[in-house]
C-alpha cells in the first residue's frame, strides 16, 4: 500500500471515530450529580475517591468526607484536604480490622452514618466521599435500604462516591458509574510493607 493511501485510510477512520464520539457527546446533555462506586479487590479505590475530591476542591467547589474505617495510620489526603476546608469525619472509635466488639462497632458506624446523612442533605456540598462504606453493609452495621434511600434523595446536583470491596447490590442498583479495580498484582503479596505517602 502506498504511503498516501495509508494516510487517507487513517484519516477516514479517524473522521468516523470523531463523528461517533461527537454524536455521543451531543446525546449526553443531562446535568445531574453522579453516584460513583469504586469497588473490587485491587489497589486504587480510596486514592481515586480522594483524587476526585481534590479535583472538585481545585475548581472552588466544596467536598466532604466520611471514613468508615479507623485506619491504623494517619491519612495523607486528610492532612491536605482539611487545610482546604474539606469537612472530615473519621470513625473515631470502634471499627478497625482488629476489633471484635460488634456493639461498639455498630455504634461507631451509626455515628459516622449520621454525619454522612447530614452531608447528603446539604446542597452546599458538591461532593460527598464515603470511604470504605461497603464494609458497614457487609457486616450488617447499617441498613442497605436506608443508605440507598439517603443517597437517592440527596440534592440533585450533588456527587457521591462510595469506596470499598464487595459493594452491596442495593447500592450497585442505584449507581450511575461503577468502576471495579481488579487485583492483578500487589506488592504486599511479595512481602513489601505498606509505606507512608504511597499507601496511606
Ligand atoms: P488505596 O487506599 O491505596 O487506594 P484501596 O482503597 O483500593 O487502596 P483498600 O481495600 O481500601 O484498597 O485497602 C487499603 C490498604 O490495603 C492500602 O494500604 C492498600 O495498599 C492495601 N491493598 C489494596 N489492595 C490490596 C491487595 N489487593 N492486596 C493487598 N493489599 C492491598
Ligand atoms: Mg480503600
Amino acid at each position: 500500500m502506498k504511503e498516501t493511501e495509508k494516510k487517507q485510510r487513517h484519516q477516514a477512520r479517524q473522521q468516523k471515530l470523531k463523528e461517533t464520539v461527537d454524536q455521543k457527546i451531543a446525546l449526553a446533555n443531562k446535568e445531574q450529580g453522579i453516584f460513583l462506586i469504586l469497588t473490587g479487590n485491587g489497589k486504587g479505590k480510596t486514592t481515586a475517591g480522594f483524587g476526585t475530591a481534590l479535583r472538585c476542591v481545585g475548581h472552588g467547589q466544596s467536598a466532604a468526607v466520611v471514613q468508615f474505617i479507623k485506619g491504623q495510620w494517619p491519612c495523607g489526603e486528610r492532612n491536605v484536604l482539611e487545610k482546604l476546608g474539606v469537612r472530615f469525619h473519621v470513625m473515631a472509635t470502634g471499627f478497625t480490622w482488629n476489633t471484635q466488639d460488634k456493639e461498639l462497632d455498630t455504634a461507631a458506624a451509626i455515628l459516622a452514618w449520621q454525619e454522612a446523612k447530614e452531608m447528603l442533605q446539604d446542597p452546599t456540598i458538591d461532593l460527598v466521599l464515603l470511604d470504605e462504606l461497603t464494609y458497614m453493609l457487609s457486616y450488617h452495621y447499617l441498613d442497605p435500604t436506608e443508605v440507598a434511600n439517603a443517597i437517592s434523595n440527596r440534592p440533585p446536583m450533588q456527587h457521591v462516591i462510595v469506596t470499598g470491596r464487595a459493594c452491596h447490590r442495593a447500592l450497585l442498583d442505584i449507581a450511575d458509574t461503577i468502576s471495579e479495580v481488579k487485583d492483578q498484582k500487589h506488592a504486599f503479596n511479595d512481602g513489601i510493607k505498606a509505606s507512608i505517602g504511597f499507601d496511606y
